[in-house]
């Protein structure tokens, strides 16, 4: 199973700063075996999966997809779109899609079953907040959140999941995005140790790559590396710069 290193761009670059930046990505790319995914907003989603077409290990993703195939949704853009546009998958339930656009976690299981019915790999993030860490309830709620997302999928979905190995999961800590202020990477091995459990008994013996997203940096990248239960990144601020981004990539070539 690849490791993954994504980049979430947010609502960051222009199309010219994107084409540079995937200019800049392929350049600097060495032999490894690390999957990059590159996830810019969705007007850039054709132009960056055009890019890197032909460069088999960077891979285009979306930040979000609808929870339905079509209809009288505005502003919202559906898997298959997603999947016209070149895209090779799509995140879903980022914290700042659950917190700040308040998406309801009843949405999770219908995004993720419309974006494996188009054959798009799923990057599903899971995270508590710091409240609910203070409390002592990360585990619980990373738990419902896989269960949310996962528990309800078609049994038909659940064995492509296992055959084309077509679900990542990206624990992200809500406290720990955009803040400067990474876990402990011991602590998100725990985690990821965890959610592989979880998600082990949820998709009949399907133990997924495990992510850990929140302030990751090239100073505190080998920390995370350095454990094998850690499967790769889900980065922000960092990966906006090719300087800052490109020693996240080499981290997990090394480990
Ligand atoms: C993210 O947005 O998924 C993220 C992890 O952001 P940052 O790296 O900036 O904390």
């Amino acid at each position: 199973m690849p490791g993954y290193v994504i980049a979430n761009w947010k609502m960051y670059k222009t199309k010219k700063e994107a084409l540079e930046f995937a200019e800049g990505l392929k350049d600097g790319l060495s032999q490894g075996g690390v999957v990059v995914g590159v996830s810019p907003a969705f007007p850039y989603l054709e132009t960056l999966s055009n890019a890197f077409r032909g460069v088999d290990r960077v891979c285009v993703f979306a930040q979000n997809v609808a929870f339905a195939e079509a209809g009288a949704f505005t502003g919202e853009v559906s898997a298959s779109m997603i999947e016209d546009a070149g895209a090779k998958g799509v995140i879903i339930g980022h914290s700042e899609r659950r917190h700040v656009f308040k998406e309801d976690p009843s949405w999770m299981v219908k995004k993720i079953q419309l974006a494996l019915d188009r054959e798009l790999v799923v990057v599903y993030c899971v995270g508590e907040t710091l409240e609910e860490r203070d409390l002592g309830v990360g585990p619980e709620v990373v738990s419902r959140q896989l269960a949310e997302g996962l528990g309800g999928l078609e049994d038909e979905s659940k064995a492509s999941i296992r055959s084309k190995e077509t679900l990542v999961i990206a624990y992200e800590p809500v406290w720990a995005i955009g803040t400067g202020r990474n876990m402990e990477p011991i602590e998100a091995k725990e985690a990821a140790s965890l959610i592989k459990k979880n998600v082990s008994e949820l998709l009949e013996g399907y133990v997924p790559p495990v992510l850990y997203g929140g302030s990751v940096n090239p100073r505190n990248i080998q920390g995370f590396a350095g454990h094998f239960e850690i499967d790769g990144v889900l980065v922000g601020g960092a990966s906006l710069d090719l300087g800052r981004f490109l020693p996240l990539i080499k981290a997990f070539e090394r480990a």
